[in-house]
């Protein structure tokens, strides 16, 4: 065992992409377990993307950082000393220890690892939070069916590779959005997805109109900005897009232009397109509904009507200026 604990720690809010300079270093007594605690070696630290949005102290997140507070982080570390019950030196876990060769855990939120089942790593990757967000988000609520297109963006990385794979058990035909050739190259060969578009390779919505040509059902997005929106002038009718991630922003200061969708992923809202005309065989359900209510008084509303026809273009443009209250009406003719 190492004498002292290295750790990495948060020095200030990264002003755009962050630097090394970010973050700073000490080192500290190896911490001993207090009954029902255990402490723990670090074998591996993921890196995620949110941890820049940590560091910005982003409210969606419970992680306060202050500067010199040790980096969190998830971690997957082997058990050195236990006064937990559950819990026995030598074994695997899979525990936030953050950025650091040591940590205490409780045993909270703590998941045993067997190295015999599957590689140490994967706990942070394909087989752990990025893993799980992949295939909850194609199988609930990207929802693909067997033929249908499904895109995901940031497709090699832990959460890209789980949705796209998942969607081609689903019987989908996966395009990827990746980066680099390299990254295209093992998309389609290692991946098995049927095309892959690099987006720093020209226009990325004439490539995908090329790479999808019936359009694109369903689209997982890691990374919003410029390729969300190639992505939206390719959608099928009734196209779901799952917004996971906007990685594409993290690094910037001020949100950028355009409604800022970081918020609906916060609040787990869907967004849906509406065409009324898809509806038009409610329209006798709708009239019976209201004009009941309008009889009995329980429905109101106002009609702003202009006089005569020669009003109507001044009624219009007033209109677009926000210049009427109610509905807008030119009286053409007598009732
Ligand atoms: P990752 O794919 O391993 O790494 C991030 C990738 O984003 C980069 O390799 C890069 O790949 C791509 N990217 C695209 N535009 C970028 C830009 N402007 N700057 C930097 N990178 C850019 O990461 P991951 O862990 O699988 O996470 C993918 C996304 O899922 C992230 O947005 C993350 O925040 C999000 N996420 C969301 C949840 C959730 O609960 N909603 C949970 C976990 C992760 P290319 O070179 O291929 O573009």
């Amino acid at each position: 065992m190492a004498e002292r604990n290295q750790r990495i720690t948060f020095a200030r809010s990264p002003r755009g992409l962050p630097v090394p300079e970010d973050f700073g270093a000490d080192e500290t007594s190896i911490p001993s377990p207090a009954d029902g605690q255990f402490l723990s070696r670090t074998i591996y630290l993921s890196l995620d993307p949110y941890y820049r949005n940590v560091m910005k102290n982003s409210q969606i997140y419970a992680d306060r950082l202050h500067p010199g507070d040790v980096m969190v982080g998830e971690t997957v570390a082997q058990i050195v000393e236990s006064k937990h019950p559950q819990f026995a030196a030598g074994e695997y876990v899979a525990v936030r220890n953050g950025w650091q060769q040591y940590g205490l855990s409780s045993g909270q939120g703590v998941r045993k690892l067997d190295p015999a089942s599957a590689p140490l790593g994967a706990a942070l990757g394909v087989l752990g939070m990025p893993g799980l967000t992949g295939y909850a988000g194609t199988v609930y609520l990207g929802r693909p069916l067997p033929g249908q297109t499904f895109v995901v963006s940031a497709c090699t990385g832990p959460v890209g590779t789980t949705a796209g794979q998942v969607a081609r058990h689903m019987g989908a035909r996966v395009v990827g959005i990746a980066g680099s050739a390299a990254k295209c190259e093992y998309a389609v060969k290692e991946l098995g997805f049927a095309a892959c578009v690099n987006y720093k390779d020209g226009d990325l919505t004439a490539a995908l109109k090329q790479a999808c040509p019936d359009g694109i059902d369903v689209y997982f997005d890691n990374v919003g900005g410029d390729t969300l929106t190639a992505v939206t002038r390719n959608l099928a009718l009734g196209a779901r897009i799952v917004l996971c991630g906007m990685i594409e922003a993290y690094s910037m200061d001020t949100p950028p232009p355009g409604p800022w969708l970081g918020p609906i992923v916060g609040a787990r809202a869907t967004m849906s397109g509406l065409v009324v005309y898809d509806h038009m065989n409610r329209m006798p359900e709708m009239v019976k509904l209201i004009s009941g209510w309008i009889r009995d008084g329980q429905f109101r509303y106002r009609e702003d009507v202009s006089e005569g026809l020669a009003k109507a273009p001044e009624a219009f443009c007033a209109l677009m200026r926000g210049g009427n209250f109610g509905k807008a009406l030119v009286r053409v003719g007598a009732e």
